[in-house]
């Protein structure tokens, strides 16, 4: 079954690019990579508006395609995740623990996990917990090197300590033990191997103190591509669900990922130039030759960065052309040549998709740019239409629940 999404109705009218996403490549890509884990769970990565890709869409296509577990950064994107009807266990890992916040009761109401990696997030955790009446499910955050959340080892052994305490009191309960690594994308770096060996010290720490968790997770998508040994319970899948490579050396192609999103534009103009012609703004491209100019209505404000100007890296008709001159805020040209023959107004430019298809890929953008995909992927303007191939209708998602009626409320 094939269902089309626009979900930017409004949008159609305006002259602009396209965004594409192949959701049946996200459940190819996921399927891929849970053969690939050695881990028993696996966690769909979704923060970030699913890397840009549509976080309610890609969180359906992710549970549908065998998923144990989403992953968002923002608490705000988990609930929008339950209030769509999805069931599937939730961590998130990025709030503001104040004790008067309603996101955080919020969250829990909605059986959302949460990450934990301080006494001061314990106590409000705690008391939220307690106004509700039932205990906060947590991971445990071990700081082991990238200096973002978590608690460090030194801090380690208070904090299960009191998160034992918690858990004896009816607060809390510890499900997971986690860590995110600071040579994430670098698998073979010795400074993952000691962080994980610090890890397995502070799981044990864990233990001693009386905590059971299930699940120990440590592993991004470079490592569920290169180091089966840091897979533990469950592995978080971002970039490789998208089928974006996660390191330079690792190639999607080469483990069966495919890239869902792709970005088109119609080829607004062609125009003929001739020899000496200063191009876009400050002239910083001059033709040496007659040429002819091809116009694309996508800018900057779009999420085309300026550094692209120069990189042959847009497909038309299959021939790749470069971007010539600086990019404006709506548009930007594209160099077709001295021949035109078998360029017409309105043919499709490919900007950037699969690379099987001869387009060049968000990975190639980033490397143009002195980045990575997610970078370029991350950076397309919400304002460009939207469609969806692929989709998994709401009923034929596993776990889906037909979301309470809204007002409807909880008591408490
Ligand atoms: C973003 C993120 C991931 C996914 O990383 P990828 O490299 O995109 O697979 C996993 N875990 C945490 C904590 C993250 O922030």
């Amino acid at each position: 079954m094939r269902l089309i999404a626009h979900t930017q109705q409004s949008a159609s009218a305006v002259l602009s690019g396209q965004v594409t996403v192949d959701l049946s490549a996200i459940s190819d890509n996921i399927r891929a990579l849970k053969k690939s884990s050695r881990a028993p769970f696996f966690m769909a990565v979704v923060k970030g508006n699913a890397y840009g890709h549509g976080l309610v869409e890609v969180a359906r296509t992710a549970v549908a395609a065998g998923a144990d577990w989403l992953g968002t950064a923002q608490l705000a994107e988990a609930v929008t995740l339950r209030k769509a009807g999805i069931t599937a266990p939730i961590l998130s890992w990025l709030y503001l623990a104040s004790q008067t916040s309603e996101t955080i009761v919020e969250a829990l109401e909605n059986d959302v996990d949460l990450s934990l990696g301080s006494l001061s997030q314990l106590e409000v955790l705690a008391g939220a917990a307690q106004r509700l009446g039932r205990p906060g499910v947590v991971h445990l955050e071990l700081d082991s090197g990238l200096s973002r959340g978590g608690a460090r080892m030194e801090d380690w052994a208070g904090l299960v300590a009191r998160a034992r305490q918690a858990e004896l009191d009816g607060t809390l309960r510890v499900r997971g033990i986690w860590t995110h690594l600071a040579w994430a994308d670098v698998p073979a770096h010795p400074g993952n191997a000691s962080a994980v060996a610090e890890f397995e010290h502070a799981v044990q720490l864990a233990k001693d103190a009386g905590l059971q968790p299930e699940l120990r997770h440590v592993s991004s998508s470079a490592n569920i591509l290169d180091r089966p040994g840091f897979h533990f319970d469950m592995v978080r899948a971002g970039l490789a669900i998208y089928g974006l490579a996660p390191a330079d050396y690792l190639v999607p192609a080469d483990f069966g990922l495919r890239p869902a999103l792709s970005v088109t534009a119609p080829l607004v103009m062609i125009k003929k130039v001739p020899a000496g012609t200063g191009i876009s703004y400050e002239h910083q491209a001059i033709t040496y030759e007659p040429r002819h100019l091809g116009l694309i209505p996508l800018g900057y404000a779009d999420g085309i960065p300026k550094g692209i100007s120069g990189r042959p890296v847009v497909s038309v008709g299959g021939r790749r052309v470069p971007v010539i001159g600086k990019v404006c805020m709506d548009q930007f040209m594209v160099d077709l040549g001295p021949d035109p023959t078998g360029f017409e107004v309105g043919d499709t430019a490919v900007l950037f998709g699969d690379p099987a298809s001869g387009a060049a890929s968000a990975d190639d953008w980033g490397a143009a740019i002195g980045s990575h995909g997610d970078e370029i992927i991350n950076r397309i303007a919400p304002r460009l239409p939207r469609s969806y191939s692929g989709m998994v209708a709401a009923h034929q998602c596993p776990d889906y629940q037909e979301p309470a009626p809204a007002g409807a409320g909880h008591a408490g």
